[in-house]
């Protein structure tokens, strides 16, 4: 299974990629996470993509796409990989499969903007693993900490409201257009990518059922 999962910053990617991952048995490959792992190691890439990340804009294409077909090629993508928060523009897209990357399948997951300003501001994120939680919508067991390891947990720093709404309007112009090019791409004739489109802002649970069904018709 070669997927990727679509939708606004906040939409609840990460969260239902954790999911996938563990029923799928594959590895969850996400940018952001990748970025603010090379923010904190003080890598070139990092310090390059710092400024950028905190102003809610793109890190560049040529950087994004070397770090993900680096990844790809790693062993534990053989058996397949599941993308969160790449590709976000159209020549991320085009870069995959230049690269020879086929996805099987690709779901967006939608959810108005309204709601993601809400959204954000409950995010609270644990730095050495990943892990999101939301204060209201899915809280840790002890609030302010992470369920497994007990360390504390934070609010990133692009998740204020202005730079919110600033990685919206740019998920707006170029990320959003993405669904269409690979619902375009499923409706060819033997394309063997399958796309589809899910409503986010139904309950975590529900939202992970959906996906498994339609994972589970396409395994
Ligand atoms: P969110 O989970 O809110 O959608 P991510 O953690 O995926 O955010 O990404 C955080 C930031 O990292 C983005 O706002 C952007 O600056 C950068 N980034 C992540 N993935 C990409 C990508 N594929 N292309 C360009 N920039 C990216
Ligand atoms: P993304 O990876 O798309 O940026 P996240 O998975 O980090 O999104 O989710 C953003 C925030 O919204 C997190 O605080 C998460 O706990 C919460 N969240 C995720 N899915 C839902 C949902 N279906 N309903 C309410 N809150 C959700």
């Amino acid at each position: 299974m070669r997927m990727t999962l679509l939708g606004a910053p906040g939409a609840g990617k990460g969260t239902q990629a954790s999911f996938i991952t563990q029923t799928f048995g594959i590895p969850q490959i996400s940018t952001g996470e990748m970025l603010r792992a090379a923010v904190k190691a003080g890598t070139p890439l990092g310090l390059k993509a710092k400024a950028i990340m905190d102003a809610g804009q793109l890190v560049s294409d040529d950087l994004m796409i070397e770090l993900v077909a680096k990844r790809i090629a790693e062993p534990d993508c053989a058996k397949g990989f599941l993308l969160d928060g790449f590709p976000r523009t159209e020549v991320q897209a085009q870069a995959l499969i230049t690269h020879g990357i086929q996805l099987d399948c690709v779901i967006e997951i939608n959810v108005p903007d309204d709601d993601i300003v809400e959204r954000m501001s409950g995010r609270l994120w644990h730095p050495s693993s990943g892990r999101v939680y939301h204060r209201t919508f899915n809280p840790p067991k002890q609030a302010g900490l992470d369920d497994i390891t007990g360390e504390p947990l934070v609010q990133r720093a692009d998740d204020n409201e202005v730079t919110v709404r600033e990685r919206l309007k740019v998920y707006h112009q170029q990320t959003k257009p993405l669904a269409a090019f690979y619902q375009a791409m499923a409706e060819q004739p033997g394309h063997p990518i399958a796309f589809y489109t899910i409503d986010g802002t139904a309950d975590i649970d529900h939202i992970r059922q959906q996906i498994l069904a339609l994972l589970q018709k396409e395994a």
